[in-house]
């Protein structure tokens, strides 16, 4: 196949490009070894190609939100999940104290304040924090295809630095949005953001996406048929956050980012796509993830809104 030396090739390109600067906030991220790069395609027929440090683990981070809300849709069903978090882009960083006006719902799932709502509604309702947890773990393993394990340093790190997080978690309280201690809550959310994966993994996990549900190594249906069009309209519209615009002009692939350096893309029917590279632009994505993203976008005609 000419796929892994395309691969190789690519990494080339985009190696020489040390801009950004690691997650500052988080010290164990900004403690990450900087030049790691690594790019993954994996195909709904169960293809992996990989090419650099693909192998190397590192915190899932904020790619973790579409698979936990594909999780809490599954669990709880598309209205109680709608009636606490809405669907419509931000056009906000991250981290933004995103509330709509009146309800106090969460814009999106693939915001702070909607990941840290969705978690709440993993798993059925009256889970303890737990038993959601261990759904949460057992869940994103089901898309990997493997045991994922937590970084626990990462982990211990983000939580000395949660104010901010600590903050939407009381805002959520405060409208009722979430019903029980936020603090836990946000504790869950940072554990299950610490969650380690390998660019290979998310390749995996995006393919699963791509695939109906269906993780195509294990054969597994890890969420219902019906959750996927729900999770990659979502990722299309509002994963990028303040870049969600600009990404779906020039990519135009569902995509979620996350600040340990990994970036996934799903293409429906076709393809999971991963790569990793810690240093990170304005949004907090991936400086050379982008620039891997844009080669693969026009080098194989991936945009969605194209005519193939
Ligand atoms: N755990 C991180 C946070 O809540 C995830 C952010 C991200 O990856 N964009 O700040």
């Amino acid at each position: 196949s000419m796929i892994p030396d395309y691969l190789t090739d690519v990494l080339e390109h985009v190696e020489p490009d040390t801009s950004g600067a690691t997650a500052g906030y988080i010290p164990e991220l900004a403690d990450a070894e900087p030049e790691q790069l690594g790019a993954a395609f994996a195909t709904v027929d169960g293809q992996v190609y990989a090419a650099g440090d693909c192998d190397a683990e590192f915190s899932i981070q904020s790619i973790s939100k579409p698979f936990v809300y594909a999780l809490a849709l599954a669990d709880r069903g598309f209205d109680a999940v709608l009636a606490r978090v809405g669907v419509e882009p931000s056009g906000e960083a991250f981290n933004e104290i995103s509330l709509e006006g009146g309800s106090g719902r969460p814009l999106n799932p693939m915001i702070n304040a909607g990941a840290i709502t969705t978690h709440s509604l993993v798993g059925v309702a009256g889970s303890d924090p737990a038993e959601r947890l261990e759904r949460v773990v057992d869940g994103l393993s089901a898309f990997a295809g493997r045991q994922l394990e937590m970084d626990e340093s990462v982990c211990a790190s983000e939580m000395a630095f949660a104010h901010r997080n600590l903050a939407i978690g009381h805002m959520l309280r405060s409208h009722d949005i979430l019903t029980e201690d936020p603090a836990t809550v946000v504790e869950g959310y940072i554990r299950q953001c610490s969650l380690l994966v390998t660019t290979r993994d998310l390749a995996v996990m995006a393919a699963t996406l791509a695939n109906r549900g269906v993780n195509p190594l294990s054969g597994k249906q890890v969420v219902p048929e019906p959750v996927l069009r729900q999770v990659l309209s979502v990722m299309a519209t509002c994963g990028m956050y303040d870049a969600a615009g600009d990404w779906a002009t020039q990519v135009g692939i569902p995509a979620k980012s996350g600040v340990a350096g990994g970036l996934i893309g799903t293409l429906p029917g076709q393809i999971g796509i991963a790569t990793f590279s810690p240093r990170l632009d304005a949004h907090g994505t991936s400086v050379r993830g982008v620039s891997l993203f844009h080669r693969f976008s026009s080098d194989m005609g991936l945009h969605v809104m194209e005519v193939p």
